[in-house]
């Protein structure tokens, strides 16, 4: 539609309200769709249909706005900074390379606890840079966390990931024992030495700041280095999902250009196609041209990452069944219990269904225990990678190791695409850009394992990603633990259910294509209520009760 026949005009209706109608589409104006005259050159059905469903919004709720005024009125999250590079980044090739996408890191959550982790410890490296007579007046560290990292924070263990970043601790490496001692005893006192400088600091100067604001980013924070009342180096972050990072002024880092250029999934399989390669093969070409890495060194990061998410699952199906998770729920672990009765001979019918699940429980239970897991693509969504590549490999079907590597390059892929049109935040996007898009992940990785065609292995992760449209994040108590564990495990089999459709329908007869997926993601983030989006403000965080 050209500008022109989009623009909109501006009239009076009979009460003297003045309202808008759209030139380009005469059904946009609710006054037009109330009156009983079918406007010109629109077809009677469809006016009928539109009319009938004002109308009952207009009786119901007295209000005749449009859909979207009411969705652009009723979501308070201002829209997001184009300075963003996470927003930029959408006009070029997927540049995002395995290491940076696949992080290890303390658990609950990649935008809530790694993010504020990795930004802090950014924040500890450039005040160790300082001049030698300004860090001599240094007497304070604060970090204020606005938005979605004030409202939730609590419950994601973010003022300790904070503190632990000031201290010099990074995700990847950090004992989560350390973070277990700030909860169980919040008053400790730490020095950080910058210069010959020794600084207190301690969970008070991680403050809560306002949940509400025009921000760039639903999460946004300040670090400050303070000589009293005046501040020596100050710098606002963003923790943009999965673990990314950005900054006022931030520049991406150069890259070599990559060797098979992709922005979408129809130009990715292009790629393969052509070439009469896998999916699999472009990324890992893609992996060895931008970063200059070997065949070898890609390997070796994707199995550090696949035996960091068998590790993960392990790990939680040790639990005991009376394990009780951290926080005000009081939630009991599960996974060892599903896992034993899915094993129980009784049972065997609901084996494979029941073993995956609790491969998802055990390692998301992981996560919410603050221990170490793997974003792919987040914390919360921590479960559903491991369950499937646990499943295919050691802990299942025992497939040969290079083709889950093969999947796990996939599975980049379709993260990468994702994170590049819409959004891995659930401040964002709600939990459709988490576990969502890790069940699309997921998907692919299966369909590549069992050597799928690149259609089918499109379709599955299409398939996936389409049905988690729309999901919301309300964590309980602001805990990534209701409903988030569960819903790792339903990501794990809804992914597992998109390659068995994908991989047993025509696959030039699936009708929904990737990317037309990942833009109704997008557009579904960009027009969901900021109460769905990790505030805790509705859904189940309001509708249940802890006594
Ligand atoms: S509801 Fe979903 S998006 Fe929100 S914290 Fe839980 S897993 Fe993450």
């Amino acid at each position: 539609m050209s500008e022109t026949e989009n623009k909109k005009v501006y009239e009076s209706d009979s009460s003297g309200r003045s309202h808008e109608s759209n030139v380009g589409d005469p059904l946009d104006s609710t006054i037009e769709l109330i009156s009983r005259e079918v406007p010109q050159g629109v077809d009677r059905r469809t006016f009928l249909m539109r009319s009938a469903v004002v109308t009952s919004a207009v009786m119901i709720t007295g209000n005749s706005m449009s859909a979207q005024e009411m969705t652009q009125r009723s979501s308070a999250a201002p829209p997001l900074s184009p300075d963003l590079d996470v927003v930029k980044q959408e006009k070029g090739p997927v540049l995002t390379t395995v290491d940076e996408f696949y992080k290890v890191g303390p658990g609950p959550s990649s935008s809530h606890t790694i993010g504020p982790m990795r930004i802090t410890y950014d924040f500890y490296q450039r005040a160790t840079k300082l001049p030698a007579d300004k860090l001599e007046k240094a007497t304070a560290l604060r970090v204020n966390l606005f938005g979605s990292l004030s409202a939730t924070g609590k419950g994601h263990g973010t003022e300790r990931a904070a503190l632990a970043g000031l201290l010099g601790k990074e995700p990847a490496t950090v004992d989560p024992l350390f973070l277990d001692s700030l909860r169980d005893k919040p008053d400790q006192v730490f020095q950080v030495k910058l210069g010959s400088k020794s600084i207190d600091v301690s969970l008070k100067d991680i403050i809560y700041d306002a949940t509400k604001g025009d921000f760039k980013h639903p999460n946004t924070m300040t670090v400050k280095l303070l000589a009293g009342n005046d501040v020596l180096l100050e710098q606002e972050y963003y923790s943009v999902g999965g673990g990314f990072i950005e900054w006022k002024g931030y520049t991406p880092p150069k890259k070599n250009p990559p060797k098979y250029p992709f922005s979408t999934m129809k130009e990715l399989r292009a790629h393969a196609d052509n070439n009469k390669i896998t999916i699999a093969k472009v990324m890992l070409a893609n992996e060895m041209s931008i970063a200059g890495r070997s065949e070898e060194e890609v390997y070796a990061f994707i199995d550090k990452i696949i035996n960091a998410m068998a590790a993960t699952v392990k790990s939680g199906l040790s639990m005991s069944e009376d394990d009780v998770l951290p926080g005000p729920i009081k939630l009991h672990s599960k996974a060892a219990t599903v896992y034993k009765r899915a094993m129980d001979d009784s049972y065997q019918s609901d084996r494979g269904i029941g073993v995956l699940s609790a491969y998802a429980l055990a390692a998301s239970e992981e996560n919410a225990r603050g221990h170490l897991v793997i974003t792919a693509p987040t914390g919360g969504s921590a479960g559903v990678m491991p369950a499937l590549v646990y499943g295919l490999g050691e802990g299942g079907r025992k497939l040969p190791p290079q083709k889950i590597r093969d999947g796990m390059l996939a599975a980049a892929g379709v993260g990468y695409l994702c994170k590049h049109h819409a959004t891995l935040s659930a401040a964002e996007g709600g939990c459709q850009a988490e576990i969502g898009v890790a069940s699309s992940m997921a998907a692919a990785l299966v369909a590549t394992a069992y050597d799928a065609e690149s259609r089918v292995v499109e379709n599955a992760a299409e398939s996936a990603l389409e049905h988690h449209l729309g999901m919301t994040c309300d964590p309980v108590a602001g805990y990534v633990q209701v409903p988030c564990i569960e819903r790792c495990a339903f990501g794990a089999v809804k992914a597992w259910t998109a390659y068995a459709i994908a991989s047993n329908e025509i696959a030039s007869r699936h009708r929904v294509d990737f990317d037309a997926t990942v833009q109704a993601l997008a557009q579904t983030a960009k027009d969901m209520n900021s109460k769905y989006k990790e505030t805790s403000e509705a859904g189940l965080a309001l509708s249940v009760v802890l006594c």
